[in-house]
């Protein structure tokens, strides 16, 4: 057997398009990025979108027009992909972890009212500063974790009251709607991205939407070296970057999202296959429901019911890759990567809910290319590798550590 994580589904569309930039000899500021924007907005429900060279350079670009930096704090998550912090850290800003919700592993908004209400003051001049450190909490920077919205009624709701700006990164969650609601429309901005293991691919690429004229325009001077649009070509206005995509990858991303729609019910179907074939078994958690909301399917990750700490995921995941089945853990702690204590942060711990998840999530091999025959050889394997557990753990200690 050999199971990959995840695969892209590129199809005839995608070779056509791509060949029509290489045969146009315009490769890069051509009409193709112009196309898969102006489309990407119509998608999204937002007037602007602004292409870049992959997720992490639209969620820098964004923080950066937004005038996040030194002496900036952002209210986000632990769980999540590196990225959605380290671009507040690109900036010299402090991110503020907070825990998620054990069921949905999101961002919890009860949490984020906690620490605004505990530790923050809301100014005359509108500013809320956190009062431990001084600093100006600026914004909130959700992510819809694997799929799932965050609650964004909860979390816009506490950035009005305290003068917040929301960033989400809906990454992994284009398709996503949170009541009947897309994601990526809530905040002040939203990013999304393409690599291939994403929804939708262009190979390397991230988009940045938003109503903001202002934002817009300056994320499309910031990623062209901070030229300003209408400017000589090598007049610079601001420090920028080259965080441009190229028309070879606009119109692979384009061809996708043409087929979005194709792409998402098949990734759905898949997570139903699994989810029928593990929904029996108790040792394991399913991805969570939202009457809700609707996810988008990036992967599907599972929890086990061991205790934390025990390796039994670990264990687990090793007979796997024996079997040829690859799995990835989906994620491990932000606050817990060896750079991450080399910079200015706020995490108030505990954050028991976001360490639980990091020590017993496992993502399994997951795309809409998946065969029935593959969803159940996996589960399978699966089911197999969670009962060898069960059978190896050390029988409970019958008089209980006191606590
Ligand atoms: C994929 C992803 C990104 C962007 O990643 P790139 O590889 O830079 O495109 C950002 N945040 C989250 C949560 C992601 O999953």
């Amino acid at each position: 057997m050999n199971i990959p994580l995840s695969s892209p589904d590129v199809g005839e569309r995608e070779i056509a398009y791509v060949t029509a930039v290489l045969r146009s000899q315009q490769l890069s500021l051509g009409p193709w990025l112009s196309r898969f924007e102006e489309r990407f907005a119509e998608y999204a429900g937002m007037r602007y979108a602004v292409a870049a060279s992959s997720g992490t350079a639209a969620l820098h670009m964004c923080v950066r027009a937004m005038g996040i930096g030194t002496g900036d704090e952002v209210i986000t998550t632990p769980f999540s992909f590196v990225a959605s912090t380290n671009c507040i850290l690109y900036e010299g800003a402090t991110p503020v972890l907070l825990d998620v919700d054990r069921e949905t592993y999101n961002l919890a908004p009860e949490k984020v009212r906690e620490f605004l209400q505990d530790n923050c003051e809301r100014k005359a001049d509108g500013r809320t500063v956190n009062l431990k450190t001084g600093r100006t909490v600026r914004a909130i920077l959700p992510v819809h974790v694997f799929g799932l919205p965050c609650e964004m009624d909860e979390i816009a709701a506490l950035a009005r009251e305290y003068g917040l700006i929301v960033l989400e990164d809906a990454c992994e969650a284009i398709g996503a709607k949170h009541r009947e609601r897309p994601v990526g429309t809530f905040g002040d901005a939203a990013v999304f991205a393409f690599y291939p293991n994403k929804q939708i691919t262009s190979g390397e690429g991230g988009m940045v939407v938003t109503n903001s004229a202002a934002v817009a325009h300056n994320c499309r001077s910031l990623r062209n070296q901070g030229r300003d649009e209408d400017g000589r070509w090598l007049s610079h206005a601001q420090l920028g970057f080259n965080y441009r995509l190229s028309d070879v990858h606009s119109a692979l991303g384009l061809a996708q999202l043409e087929r979005i729609d194709e792409l998402l019910a098949a990734r759905k179907a898949v997570a139903a296959n699994y989810s029928r074939a593990l929904t029996a078994n108790k040792a394991i958690r399913l991805p969570a429901q939202l009457t809700h909301a609707e996810r988008s399917w990036f992967v599907y990750v599972i929890e086990m019911a061991h205790a934390p700490g025990s390796g039994a995921r670990d264990r687990v995941r090793e007979r796997l890759r024996k079997a040829g089945i690859a799995t990835q853990v989906y994620f491990p702690a932000i606050h817990r990567q060896p750079y991450f204590s080399r910079y200015q942060t706020e995490v108030p711990m505990p954050l028991d809910h976001t360490e639980s998840a990091a020590d017993n999530c496992l993502a399994i091999p997951f795309s809409g290319r998946m065969t029935v025959e593959q969803v159940g050889a996996v589960s399978e394997e699966l089911t197999e590798a969670v009962a060898a557990e069960r059978r190896n753990l050390p029988e409970p200690s019958s008089d209980p550590v006191p606590a």
